[in-house]
């Protein structure tokens, strides 16, 4: 399992300072910050710890199993970020 951010995260951060480690992105150094329409959740590294969970303001991230059916589009949304 691992956790996923959907469509309704504001980028303000506060899940990316909890993660112990450090797998969302893009972090506000990398270049695509700017651009990326939300943050992504590292489908591998992610360690399913939760720490994100209750940081962020906006209820945007959930562990994939949880993910509303609406939105869940976004598991795939996460891991394809990192394909390259
Ligand atoms: S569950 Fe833990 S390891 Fe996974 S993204 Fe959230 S804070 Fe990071
Ligand atoms: S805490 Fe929530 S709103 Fe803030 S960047 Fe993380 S997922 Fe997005």
């Amino acid at each position: 399992m691992a956790y996923a951010i959907i469509d309704t995260c504001t980028k303000d951060n506060h899940c990316i300072e909890a993660c112990p480690v450090n797998c969302i992105h893009p972090t506000p150094d990398e270049p695509d910050y700017e651009t990326a329409p939300h943050l992504y959740v590292h489908p591998d590294d992610c360690i399913d710890c939760g720490a994100c969970v209750p940081v962020c303001p906006t209820t945007s991230v959930f562990p994939v199993e949880e993910v509303p059916d609406d939105k869940k589009e976004f598991i795939e949304v996460n891991a394809n970020y990192f394909v390259n």
